[in-house]
């Protein structure tokens, strides 16, 4: 079908869809590889260049869930459900023997359980007459003891290479032994801004000019990454300068990413300037907000040229910055958790671009519903900042009606 630009709708034949778009970009990107030994205190974000292997049993002694009574259950059968109080283990200070026939031992949450008790009874649990000790009779075989082995097993690979270490994982480590791990080497990414009327915060602001903020916001997306962060200030609407400051930061990034100056306005240089000293890739791109798109390289680094408007340069760093930081870290491609919402208020939106509004999903009475967060313009931050989810909207969905079913997708939803 063919589809005509006009106002009604916002089909362009020379756009690409995203889809598309990030499929070149991954196949481009070749991950890193450098390779660095680390103290695992350090290792937090980090990606694994190692399987790590488990070289003990977690827990790697039977222990006490509970502080209570270690118990054999076929003395408690014998004696009728009294045994007498033989000694105190405690989770640090073990009791180590086999109960005799009419024994228990009291044990803390932690503590080794006699080698041959199959039961701890909680405390609460128990009638205590001097050293007597008196049992409900309602005890099952194995309950609160802790297995060795039961959290992890011996031998087995429990993290694999390139896997990302969260705190939890660390823990693990911890619990295993583990000073150190094999990570991959943080890469370098650098960033600039670049507009004649960017001013840097602590100075005066003219006339026409505004404060940069983009700068802020991609180190912001930056800092959930385990890259090194390379801010390289503001650079004026002018192709050498822009030039110059390539050719400097490919010596040392990874990746590099510049905001504003990419669309075809009179004053857009990143073009000219790449395909002076790089391969380019200048794409439209049927989403909105965020059209114009850059991709390419410079040397041996990768380059995003992101549209200037604050909310376009955050939802193309969503949509391809962060899958081509996966790629270069060598991480799983993340798939976004969607959550289908009932709209509050109606959504205007014409056919021919995919759209990503910002909206605020909340949940009533069991039902998730979204409504926008506010104006919806690409230089609008005020609702980029209160929202907690992009409203995704297809290429040939139109206006949206109150109550309609939309989808959303949660900003900051956890992912392995
Ligand atoms: P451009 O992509 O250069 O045409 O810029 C599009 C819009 O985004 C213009 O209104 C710019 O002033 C604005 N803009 C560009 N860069 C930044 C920045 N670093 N911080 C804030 N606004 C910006
Ligand atoms: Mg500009």
């Amino acid at each position: 079908m063919k589809h005509n630009d006009n106002c009604i709708n916002e089909f362009d034949s020379s756009a690409l869809d995203e889809v598309t778009a990030l499929k070149k970009i991954i196949r481009t990107i070749k991950s890193i590889k450098k390779i660095e030994n680390i103290s695992i205190k350090d290792s937090y974000n980090r990606v694994l260049a190692e399987n790590i292997k488990a070289k003990i049993n977690i827990p790697s002694f039977n222990n006490s869930a509970m502080d209570g009574y270690a118990v054999n259950i076929k003395n408690l059968v014998k004696n009728n459900y009294v045994l007498k109080e033989r000694s105190v283990s405690l989770a640090g200070k073990p009791f180590y023997g086999t109960l005799k026939n009419n024994e228990t031992v009291r044990v803390m949450t932690g503590a080794v359980i006699p080698s041959n008790a199959d039961a701890v009874v909680m405390k609460e649990m128990v009638n205590i007459n001097k050293k007597k000790i008196t049992f409900n009779k309602n005890i099952k075989k194995n309950q609160n003891i802790r297995f060795i082995g039961e959290d992890i097993k011996k031998n087995r690979v429990i993290f694999h290479k390139y896997s990302q270490l969260t705190h939890s994982k660390v823990a693990i480590l911890a619990s295993l032994g583990i000073e150190k791990v094999k990570v991959l080497k943080k890469p370098i990414i650098s960033f600039f801004s670049t507009g004649d009327e960017l001013t840097s915060i602590g100075k005066k602001l003219k006339k026409g000019q505004i404060y940069d903020s983009n700068r802020y916001l991609l180190r912001g997306l930056l800092e959930k990454f385990p890259v090194t962060i390379k801010d390289a200030g503001v650079v004026a609407d002018d192709e050498n300068k822009i030039i110059n400051k390539f050719r400097k930061l490919s010596k040392e990034s990874s990746l590099i990413i510049t905001t504003g100056g990419v669309s075809v306005g009179d004053a857009d240089y990143i073009r000219d300037a790449l395909l002076k000293i790089g391969s380019i890739n200048f794409w439209k791109i049927s989403i909105k907000p965020g059209r114009p798109l850059a991709f390419g390289t410079i040397g041996s680094s990768y380059f995003f040229g992101l549209p200037g408007n604050p909310v376009s340069t955050s939802v193309t760093f969503d949509l391809f910055v962060r899958p081509a930081i996966y790629k270069i870290l060598s991480l799983e491609k993340r798939t976004d958790i969607t959550i289908d919402a009932i709209l509050v208020g109606g959504l205007r939106k014409k056919k021919g671009r995919v759209e990503y509004k910002r909206g605020i999903l909340f949940k009533n009475k069991g039902k998730y519903y979204v409504k926008a967060s506010g104006l919806q313009g690409s230089n609008i931050l005020s609702s980029l900042a209160i929202a907690n989810c992009y409203i995704k909207l297809g290429m040939n969905i139109e206006n949206i009606k109150e109550s309609e079913i939309v989808t959303t997708i949660p900003f900051e939803v956890s992912h392995e």
